[in-house]
């Protein structure tokens, strides 16, 4: 019964109505009765008691105290600015001080010398007197709600605040319906896991996650309703790879045959390092074992991981099998072929390339070279690949993903293919395991741990922009000694003209600063003819300097260029300044990457610098990232195919949990590979559910 009054539309709650039913599903997606039950308060205070003045320190979080104003005073702070200041007392003979930086006057005009109020906030001491800046009052008389306990704060937007629909509101209408909700809510997790991780029952979460008594209840409700998210998100997932695992053979790779041999022995101009070699054998057994290989590839930049995958790819055509590479952008399609064409100079084996870009008989071709298998080795974009390409017989394809290639997007090439090819997902920026467990959590691990020998660690440095003319002399240095720099100048989408400008601006400053040396310039509105005919004059060692947005991050690779230098490094994200900064390094001098930002830095952005400057491991970058930005905005998660939606838990800070969730739902697709065992029938039931109604859920299915 409960689930149906769970769909009910919001509008019938008494107190919704229709217009209010329209701003809470505008604005916060909100529904029917089970989405506001699971509208979340992002925070709780603590109004189970009150404290008198005399109990007050600095250091305290947020209290509330009952008694009256005293008297207003007014501070001119500049010509428009007061400060307004109300003393208050609780009736002890002590007094403490309310403050308005803003809205003082409507604080003069609202609040009555000698009424009994209750304030609320976080206190502080200000010459000696304690002081409560921007206080939350209400009338003592008034106030039912936040004498019960820990009160809970609702997110809301700049919209609904307009029309009255605040944090307190929401908070009123949980309260209707909780009240509404008189049936225990039905439980979704099965008795033997609740019992032995002593998690709260489901009723009790959602009520307490609202309401709590105080905050270890409060905490306990999070713990059961993150481990339940979790938990279900990595049972998909785990059904997911257990279904693919039964439903597909994998084909066989038995041999190494002319391809590999061929290439290993007489083209390979130097040793695999030891972790290539380990990967290499990871990914043979795989192919040859029959099972359908799904394996991520982790490696730093530079770690020598494309080269990994040309291997792997050359075991596919020692078999009979067409392989195909997909990049995230055309330009890095393009630096992969090039690279791919110069790793099998003198080798009898087609390589083609496929992108938006190429098109009319160029393209006929290719698609007809692919169809009769002609072909052997495609590389193309992602988007080309999704399209209605037809192989003779795609044995291996390799993703080089970045962040945008998640379980939905791989899903999405079986339901094409009734036998799907072998699949090795590469990530340039390393993901942190919990990500990993979540977005890749159906694929094995394989690791490139080794960078190639002789590479020096890149020192890096933060320098402010009034100090350019001195960063200019180093520059100067390094070229003198016959060394290539990189220039980065920011550009983002929504500004992109203003930065264009800069870069224009800027490169004529170079110029001027530099005029002994020749400079390119290769931007993202360029044609891609031009681009890579300046490109190519960096990379030939003609010019000296690239100056750049940042395209460069995506491909080029010069040893000789022992500089990157990043203006506005506030700018850009932690793992694309790693990225970035894997542009050099790559040969076997001292290489430097230099990050110039103004003075004023946030506490964000400074914490970015310092890590960059503190390590070039890119798991420990990856890491921070994660805690700094949370997974939402990790580089591309968005459209990375997170396939789901997670309201509580947070996979940057619930570690743990995840790895719990992972280790329960694990022992259960264990026990029951079909997903069939009555056993286990409350979890599969739940998961179809979640399945049918979270559109996410079903891009897995
Ligand atoms: P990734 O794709 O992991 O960022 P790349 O495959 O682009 O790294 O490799 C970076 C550079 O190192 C390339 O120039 C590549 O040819 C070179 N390289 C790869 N493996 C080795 C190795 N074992 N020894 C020396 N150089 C290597
Ligand atoms: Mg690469």
């Amino acid at each position: 019964m409960n689930y149906e009054l769970l769909e009910q539309d919001i509008q019938f709650l008494p107190g919704v109505g229709p217009n209010r039913k329209k701003m809470l599903s505008q604005e916060l997606g909100i529904e029917t009765f089970g989405d506001l039950l699971q509208y979340y308060p992002y925070k709780h205070v603590d109004r189970s008691r009150l404290y008198s003045i005399r109990e007050l320190t600095g250091d305290m979080p947020f209290v509330q105290v009952k008694g009256h104003i005293l008297s207003f005073e007014t501070f001119k702070m500049s010509a428009r600015k007061e400060r307004v200041v109300a003393h208050f007392t609780d009736g002890s003979g002590k007094v403490m001080d309310l403050t308005w930086f803003n809205g003082g006057k409507y604080a003069k005009q609202s609040y009555k010398i000698g009424t009994e109020y209750i304030i609320f906030g976080r206190p502080n001491v200000f010459n000696g007197r304690i002081n409560v800046t921007h206080p939350d009052i209400d009338a003592a008389d008034k106030l039912e709600l936040s004498t019960m306990g820990m009160q809970p704060y609702y997110n809301t937007t700049e919209k609904m605040k307009k029309s009255g629909l605040n944090s307190r509101c929401v908070e009123r209408f949980i309260k209707t319906l909780l009240d509404v909700i008189k049936e225990p809510l039905p439980e979704t997790l099965p008795d033997f896991i609740t019992n032995r991780l002593h998690l709260m029952s489901r009723d009790e979460a959602l009520r307490k996650i609202h309401y709590p008594q105080n905050s270890s209840e409060l905490e306990k409700a999070r713990v059961r309703l993150k481990f339940e998210e979790l938990f279900y998100v990595q049972l998909n997932i785990l059904r997911y790879a257990s279904d693919h695992r039964r439903k597909y053979r994998g084909y066989i790779f038995s041999k190494v045959g002319d391809c590999f041999n061929s290439f290993y022995h007489d083209h390979l101009p130097f040793q695999l390092t030891e972790a290539q070699k380990r990967v290499i054998r990871e990914i043979r057994k795989d192919t040859g074992s029959g099972r359908q290989m799904n394996r991520l590839l982790q490696g730093d930049v530079g770690s020598g991981k494309t080269l990994v995958a040309l291997m792997s790819m050359l075991i596919a055509l020692d078999n009979g099998y067409q392989a195909c590479i997909m990049a995230p952008t055309e330009i890095l399609a393009e630096q992969h072929l090039q690279t791919i064409q110069d790793f099998l100079h003198g080798m009898d084996i087609r390589v083609e390339l496929l992108t938006g870009i190429v098109k009319g008989k160029k393209r006929q071709e290719v698609l007809e070279g692919l169809q009769d298998g002609r072909v052997q080795i495609l590389v193309g974009t992602h988007a080309v690949i999704e399209d209605t390409v037809q192989f003779a017989n795609l044995g291996m394809v390799v993703v080089d993903e970045q962040h945008r290639f998640g379980v939905a997007q791989r899903a999405k090439l079986w339901s094409k293919n009734t036998n799907p090819p072998h699949v090795l997902v590469m990530t340039a920026t390393p993901i942190p395991r919990t990500l990993a467990m979540t977005l890749y959590g159906d694929l094995d691990v394989s690791v490139i741990d080794e960078l190639p020998p002789g590479r020096k660690p890149v020192v890096t440095t933060h320098v402010l922009d009034r100090s350019m003319p001195s960063l200019y002399d180093g520059l100067r240095k390094q070229i003198n000694q016959g060394r290539q720099v990189y220039i980065v100048f920011p550009l983002i989408e929504e500004s992109e003209k203003i930065d264009l400008k800069n870069l224009e601006d800027g490169f004529e400053v170079l110029r001027q600063v530099f005029p002994e040396f020749r400079l390119s310039k290769v931007h993202g509105k360029m044609k891609p003819k031009d681009k890579e005919e300046e490109m190519q004059r960096f990379v030939k060692g003609e010019t000296q300097m690239l100056v750049a947005t940042t395209v460069i991050e995506v491909g080029v690779n010069v040893p000789n260029a022992s500089v990157m230098v990043i203006l506005e490094a506030q700018r850009f994200g932690l793992s694309q300044l790693h990225q970035l900064r894997g542009r050099v390094g790559r040969g076997a001098d001292q290489s430097y990457c230099i990050l110039v930002t103004n003075p004023q830095l946030s506490e964000d952005t400074r914490k970015r610098i310092d890590i960059m400057c503190e390590t070039n491991d890119g798991f420990r970058i990856a890491e921070a990232d994660l805690k700094l930005r949370g997974p939402g905005d990790l580089e591309g998660t968005q459209q990375s195919g997170m396939a789901f939606d997670l309201k509580i838990a947070d996979i940057a800070r619930d570690g743990q949990l995840v790895q719990m969730a992972r280790n329960e739902a694990q022992m259960i697709i264990e026990d029951d590979p079909a997903c069939v065992s009555n056993k286990y029938l409350m979890l599969w039931n739940r998961l179809r559910q979640l399945r049918k109604t979270n559109v996410n859920w079903a891009a897995i299915s």
